[in-house]
């Protein structure tokens, strides 16, 4: 080597290091991940929350923005290179065009850099106050819940999770086609690529119906949402009943268990690595409305779902995990109920309770390590206004939005949520088929046409405690 090369590398050495330093000591960063079951509002949660940090005339609760400690907020371009940028200005146009209209849901893993510039005596103390600003980074990481239920996966082997893919079609119907296929399928054949195609196909027909159905757990996650490992064989299997004899490896049952623990080891396990790992804040939408209008067996599946999901928050739940985990934890998880909106503010408190009350038991489980967590009823996007309305002397507390369908104006009553949630969950626990007390009706509003004044966000419910709860400790 040369001494010029020496000199040369040394240098490099040394702009790494400041780099590094830099970035971790003058320009913190928190990853913050968006979670939650598709439809459960991540992509409108995401987009409200920055246009509102953007703007922050509506985010009174937000501590920085209230006292001015925030002196700009801008985008930046994100850190990984290969994760897609999360598409926020389309998003944006859509919810506040001249058309408004709900954006695209979350099918993949995305990314969004939010940098804050926090004005002295806020972020980095002494420091701050000789040098000025401070540079916060915040790096929106957005991916569906589903993938957090595949987690699950890691700790069952092929029978044990088909055992449990059987157990679950016998409490929900929509499974005849695939049962149908697979009565006329010898699993222990040789396998044909058409058969297993078509077994996998009819699998997640069942899948998507059963989502539809208002089901939670509808595992594994990227058979619902399979972006381009559509058609892949990580994704061509389908659960099998144990043959009394282990047939052949080139059986088609053995092909199927093969392509199973690939989906573990090459599709589970490297989201788990390169992007749940290096999570620091959580929030987790529920659509914790949308279920109650589906009935006590999705309230049901949605609590069970929920404690699968927040397992993965929870240290030693998995060995492989946790040797991925060690020194790391995640500061604060936020659960959200989010469509607020759907409901009066006299009804926010019953569901933010009825949130509370869903999570009790996978808190109660989880211990999240010293995490803080946090449940509140939010909407990211204020698609209503509220009313009340005289029927038979009494006075029914509604809301009005225009009609997704129609586009014409309509007052929605959605029933009154009780103040005590066991009345919903211990049914749901029963296994009841419907409520019994009482009917929650839900309509799909369509975003409402918006003159925002400049210096304010998008209207929303909330969002400002929900931040706050996220980052605001960082910015004062
Ligand atoms: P994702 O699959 O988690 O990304 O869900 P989205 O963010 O796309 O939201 C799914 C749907 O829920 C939207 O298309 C809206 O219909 C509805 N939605 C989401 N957030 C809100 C909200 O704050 N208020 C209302 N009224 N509807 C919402």
């Amino acid at each position: 080597m040369r001494i010029g090369d020496i000199a040369d590398s040394m240098t490099r050495g040394v702009e790494g290091i400041s780099a590094s330093v830099s970035e971790a000591f003058f320009e913190p960063v928190i990853r913050l991940g968006v979670t939650g079951l598709s439809r459960a509002g991540k992509t409108v949660f995401i987009t409200s929350l920055v246009a509102n940090i953007l703007d922050r005339g509506r985010m009174p609760q937000l501590r920085g923005a209230a006292y001015g400690a925030i002196a700009a907020a801008y985008l930046k371009p994100q850190p990984d290179n290969t994760i897609p940028r999360f598409d926020y200005e389309t998003h944006l146009s859509a919810l506040t065009g001249t058309d408004p209209h709900w954006p695209e849901s979350t099918r993949s893993v995305s990314e969004l850099r939010l940098s804050l510039k926090v004005r002295q005596g806020g972020l980095g103390g002494i420091l701050g106050a000789v040098t000025g600003p401070r540079t916060l980074h915040v790096d929106i990481v957005d991916y569906p819940g589903e993938w957090l239920l595949d987690l699950a996966l890691l700790d069952k082997s092929y029978d044990e999770w088909a055992a449990d893919a059987f157990a679950r079609m016998e409490e929900r119907s929509g499974s005849e086609g695939f049962r149908a296929v697979l009565s006329e399928t010898d699993i222990t054949a040789e396998l044909s690529e058409p058969v297993a195609q078509a077994l996998a196909g009819s699998f997640t027909e069942y899948l998507n119906g059963a989502r539809e159905a208002g089901f939670s757990d509808c595992s594994p996650g990227r058979f619902l949402l399979p972006g381009d490992l559509a058609g892949s064989p990580v994704l061509t299997f389908a659960p099998l009943p144990k043959p009394d004899r282990v047939p052949p490896r080139s059986s088609l049952y053995r092909e199927m268990e093969r392509r199973y623990e690939a989906y573990k080891s090459e599709v589970v396990k490297p989201f788990f690595r390169d992007h749940f790992s290096k999570i620091d804040r959580q929030v987790v939408l529920v659509d914790a409305l949308g279920a109650i209008h589906a009935g006590p067996r999705a309230v049901e599946d949605l609590r069970r779902a929920m404690t699968e999901i927040l397992g993965a928050f929870r240290p030693g739940r998995n060995a492989w995990l946790s040797s991925l985990l060690v020194g790391k934890r995640v500061e604060r998880i936020l659960f959200a109920a989010t469509k607020a909106d759907h409901l009066h503010h006299t009804q926010h408190a019953r569901l933010t309770a009825i949130m509370q009350a869903l999570m009790r038991d996978a808190r109660r489980r989880a211990d999240f390590a010293g995490a803080e967590t946090a449940a509140m009823a939010i909407a990211s996007l204020r698609a209503t206004v509220e009313e009340e309305r005289q029927h038979q002397g009494e006075t029914l507390h509604c809301v009005r939005g225009r009609l997704l369908s129609t586009g014409r104006q309509a007052a929605l009553y959605p029933g009154e949520l009780p103040e005590d949630p066991a009345v919903l969950l211990e049914p749901a626990r029963g296994g009841a088929d419907h409520w019994l007390e009482a009917d929650y009706n839900i309509m799909n509003f369509a975003p409402a046409r918006l003159t925002l004044k400049p210096g304010d966000g998008p209207p929303h419910i909330r969002l400002d405690k929900a931040a706050d709860f996220l980052i605001g400790d960082r910015l004062t």
